[in-house]
């Protein structure tokens, strides 16, 4: 028996695609990659073994599927588009550890999906994926906010957008989203990746971000949804102050003096730039505003 090349590459994808006569959605964010070298790195970033589980969103043809299930121990993956389910049969049947879901990963219920398919398993779980671009954000806040029992997310995403998420504090790319991942994980972008190595090529340069959930988040706050919604209200407009954003934000439940003696009493400047503040800061800010508004 021949050995088969691998997915990931021009020539096995091309075959793939024009025997299916597979045509892209471009709405479902359809880049599959067809490079394995990329593939390899994203599985040493994760660091995945035979003792890892792990899940995937978006499989595709299953270019990325195949390097996990030759590298971990078990594979589940979550497709939306139905087209691509006969052809991930074809693809993967020598991988008896692979399990297609044929879901939107947004609509799925991952708690009991987890528990149950790994259930009596103590190996740790991680999520590595190729993610469509267009719900980037939404599929990486819902597996954090759930709080799943998950090791690590290493995906590839826009560059620019895998900036903003690992952004540190004064730097343009500082926003309410690297406080939000910073709330949950240790985030880094260990690798930028060129359009070439897609099909089709996305018109934006790729990124790799690597996020290690946390225990315990870095802060204490007292309510996670009053903290989230003061830090987003700091950002709103970036070139206006801490002041004139948080005014707006609390009309007509707290008064300018009101305001102002959070001010004093944190000890934090009121003409600051949201931009300069630490995630401390902002939960001290969040716990005293609280606390103000009773
Ligand atoms: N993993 C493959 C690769 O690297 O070549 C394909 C990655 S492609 C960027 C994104 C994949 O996610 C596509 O297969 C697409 O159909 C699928 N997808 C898009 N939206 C989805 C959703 N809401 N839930 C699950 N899969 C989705």
């Amino acid at each position: 028996m021949t050995k088969k090349k691998a997915i990931a590459t021009p020539g096995r994808t091309k075959e793939i695609l024009e025997k299916y006569q597979f045509f892209f959605k471009k709405s479902l964010g359809q880049n599959f990659i067809i490079d394995a070298n990329i593939l390899v790195k994203m599985l040493e970033t994760a660091n995945i073994s035979k003792q890892v589980n792990t899940i995937e969103i978006g499989p595709g043809i299953g270019a990325l599927t195949e390097q996990l299930a030759i590298h971990s121990n078990k594979v589940l993956a979550f497709e939306i588009d139905q087209r691509l389910i006969p052809i991930l049969k074809d693809t993967l049947q020598d991988y008896s550890n692979v399990e297609i879901i044929h879901q939107d990963i947004l609509k799925a219920d991952l708690p009991n999906i987890i528990k149950d398919k790994f259930a009596n398993d103590q190996r740790p779980v991680k999520v590595i994926a190729n993610l469509p671009y267009y719900i980037t954000t939404p599929i990486l806040m819902e597996l954090l906010i759930a709080r799943l029992p998950i090791e690590s997310i290493t995906v590839m995403i826009q560059k620019e957008v895998a900036e903003r998420m690992a952004a540190h504090q004064s730097t343009k790319e500082y926003g309410s989203l690297s406080i939000a991942i910073q709330y949950y994980t240790d985030a880094s972008v260990p690798m930028i990746v060129p359009p070439t190595v897609f099909r089709p090529q996305p018109r934006v340069d790729s990124a790799v971000l690597h996020l290690v959930m946390r225990d315990h988040p870095p802060v204490h706050v007292e309510d996670e949804e009053f903290f989230f919604s003061l830090v987003q209200a700091s950002f709103m407009q970036r070139r206006k102050t801490l002041r004139n954003n948080l005014q707006r934000h609390f009309k007509g439940s707290l008064d300018k003096t009101e305001i102002e003696s959070v001010f004093t009493e944190t000890n934090i400047d009121g003409t600051r730039r949201a931009e300069s503040l630490s995630i401390e800061e902002f939960a001290l800010l969040a716990n005293t505003f609280q606390i103000k508004i009773g």
